[in-house]
Parts: C-alpha cells; structure tokens; sequence
C-alpha cells in the first residue's frame, strides 16, 4: 500500500483539474484492502477513484483518496453457449473489451472505448449504442467497510438502472469493488439498433449481405465513431457525456414536440410499471440535442467549454478550474430548464459542490 499527503489530483482526473487530496493511497492487489481498513475508520471521509475518467473536483478533497489498481483476467466457468471472466478492478476497461473481442466473445463489443476502469464500471452502469453493463454482468466482488468483510454481490443486489447503482448512491464509499465477473456468449449476438452504428458497418463492410459481424469488427466501428465525435481527454481534457439523458412523460414529450417538431424521444421500458397508460409512459430525450437547441455546443467561458464537436461533453480548454467547469454546467442546466422545462443531472460524480 502507497500512502502519501497533500497530493495533486490533476493527473488523476480526465477533466485534469487541480484539487488537492488530504490522504492519497494506491493499492496494487485486492487484499491490500484489509490493510486499509486497519488504517482508516469507516466513517472517515474516502473516495474510490479508478482511472478519474468520471468525476469533477469543484474543491480539495478532505479526506482519503483510493486507487484501486489491482490487475488480471481470468476464465472462471465455461460452457459450449458461454464464459464467466474474473477481472481486476484496476484493469482497463477498454482492454478488457478488446481482450474480449480478440477471444471473439460478444456482450461489450459496443461498450469499445469507454475510458476508465473496470471497477468503475458498474458504479456508473456505462452504456452505449443500445447496451448496459447490467447486460452481462454477473456479480461484483466488494469490500464492505461498514461490516469490515468480503462481499459477493449479484447483478440484482447491485441494483443497476440507467447510469446508476446501488454504488452510485453509496455516498459514504461503504463498499469498495475489487473484482467483477461477467457473462458473455459464445454466441453472435449483435445488437445493431443504433442507427449511427449501423450505417457506419454498412458504409466500411465490403462483406455480402446476410453474413454477421463479428464482435471485433463492432468493437472497431464503435470506438472509430467515438473517435470522431467525441474529444480525446488527453488533448481536450473531459469526463465524456456530462449529463444524464433526461426521461420524461409522454404527454410532457407530446407538448415539446408540437413546438419542437424534430426533438428526438425513445420509448423507455419501465420496470416500475410495466403496462403505463399513453401518456404516463416515459420517453428518453437526447440531453445533447436539448443543449445544442439552447446554442451552448462549442461555448466557451474561459478556459471551461462545451466541446465543439458535441453538445453533451463539458472541456476544460486549459486551466480551467473544477468550480468554472461545474458553473458553466449550472447555467447550461437552468437554460435547458426556462426552455424545455426539462432537468439534467450531470452523469460525472461532482465533488465539493
Ligand atoms: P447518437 O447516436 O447521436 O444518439 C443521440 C441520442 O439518442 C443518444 O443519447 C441515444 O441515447 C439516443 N438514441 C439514438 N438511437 C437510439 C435508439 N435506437 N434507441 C434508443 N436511444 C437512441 O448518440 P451519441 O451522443 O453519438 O452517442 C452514441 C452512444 O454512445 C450513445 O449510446 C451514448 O450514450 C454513448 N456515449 C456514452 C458516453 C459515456 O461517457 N458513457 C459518452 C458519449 C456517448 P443513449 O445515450 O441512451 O444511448
């Protein structure tokens, strides 16, 4: 265990803003988490950070900062249909995918690129082109600081949702994650409902109509889309999609609509009530069409930013500080409300706001 005081957070953080910690700790393997336990009260202030790829330092941090960066992949179960990984926290999620996808599994080819850690990634359910973590996701292994001992969690008892986990609303830190197994087919199992993603296989494929992708070639065109839409952090710092897609009632949706012809809306399924009235099921709205209607894409207070390429993801052009950042986050969100009526919530963990 690496312990040190009063340390800069601007290389831990994809926004690469300065914020100090009290306490920085980095452990390498799982059980360097008992030692840590020793040394620090439950209830002593504590903030689990992997790669820092989604989180805003609007202040210092007074208290403990982790890094969980425990390494390894391995098969614990296997079938002819499928195969149960065991991965490190610490590890990359990026390479995971591409470690699977090399193996020719399918479950997180359209999950490419997603900057950060693999222990990371169930507290924030990641998902993109039409898939969830939760989707093959099998049990999360944790250190649970309240009861000082080892937990094996399920998917069910993780409680992932849209952007969100029984880990994300863990204010306290009270679990910390080690490990995390998932899922995943041997099978083809291709989900193309994305129409981006489906247009870009088509455009790049000189394969014959009727043969499927493989899970490599749909990892390849996810991560060359996001290359071309969305800033890299290490030329334009950022944490990605900085608001949640807002999720409204249909009749709300109906009356943006009328004023709004070309609002983008999706049907969500909802597990609270499965069979909602017309108007009292909900509809996803695209948070970055909203801000890019309200004519914030590309706008630039100081150095903290909108990302001229794409309306959803706050920059920092340079030395920006988390406080101008999470500013400009603030009036972008009552801006987007006097006009749509509509609330975002940042997707990024603020801390000190
Ligand atoms: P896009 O493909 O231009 O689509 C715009 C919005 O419409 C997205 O917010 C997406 O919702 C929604 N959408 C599009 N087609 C849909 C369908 N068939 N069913 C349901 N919803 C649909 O989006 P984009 O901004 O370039 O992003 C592409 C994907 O990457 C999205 O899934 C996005 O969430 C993901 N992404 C993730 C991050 C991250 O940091 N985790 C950053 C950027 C983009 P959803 O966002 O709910 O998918």
């Amino acid at each position: 265990m690496k312990q040190s005081h009063q340390i800069s957070m601007k290389p831990f953080n994809s926004f690469a803003v300065e914020a100090s910690a009290d306490t920085y700790v980095e452990i390498n393997h799982w059980y360097e988490l008992d030692e840590l336990d020793a040394a620090q009260s439950a209830d002593a202030p504590l903030l689990c950070l992997g790669e820092g790829s989604n989180v805003l330092f609007v202040d210092d941090y007074p208290g403990t900062v982790l890094r969980i960066r425990n390494q390894g992949i391995s098969v614990v179960d296997e079938d002819d249909e499928q195969l149960v990984l065991r991965v490190a926290a610490g590890e990359s999620w990026h390479q995971l995918v591409t470690w699977s996808v090399n193996h020719d599994l399918w479950g997180l080819e359209n999950l490419a690129l997603i900057p950060g850690s693999v222990g990371a990634a169930p507290i924030q359910n990641i998902g993109a082109y039409g898939v969830e973590l939760a989707h093959c996701l099998q049990s999360v292994q944790v250190f649970d600081r309240q009861q000082s001992c080892w937990l094996r969690m399920s998917l069910d008892e993780a409680d992932l949702s849209y952007r969100d986990s029984l880990f994300k609303r863990d204010q306290d830190q009270r679990y910390l994650i080690s490990e995390v197994c998932f899922c995943l087919s041997k099978r083809p199992e291709p989900v193309l409902t994305y129409p981006g993603l489906i247009d870009y296989l088509q455009r790049h494929s000189d394969r014959e109509a009727g043969r499927e992708y493989s899970s490599f070639e749909i990892a390849e065109a996810v991560s060359a889309i996001r290359r071309s839409k969305l800033p890299d952090p290490s030329q334009l710092p950022n944490a990605g999609s900085f608001f949640k897609n807002p999720q409204v009632r249909a009749a709300q949706y109906h009356g943006l609509k009328e004023q709004y012809p070309n609002i983008p809306g999706f049907a969500v399924d909802s597990h609270d009530d499965p069979y909602p009235s017309e108007e009292d099921s909900l509809i996803k709205l695209s948070a970055g069409w909203l801000i890019e209607q309200a004519g914030w894409k590309g706008h630039r207070l100081g150095d903290a930013g909108v990302a001229p390429g794409h309306a959803l993801v706050m920059v920092n052009h340079g030395s920006a500080s988390g406080r101008d950042i999470w500013s400009l986050a603030q009036a972008i969100q009552s801006d987007v409300h006097s006009r749509f009526g509509v609330s975002l919530q940042p997707e990024p963990r603020i801390i000190g706001a």
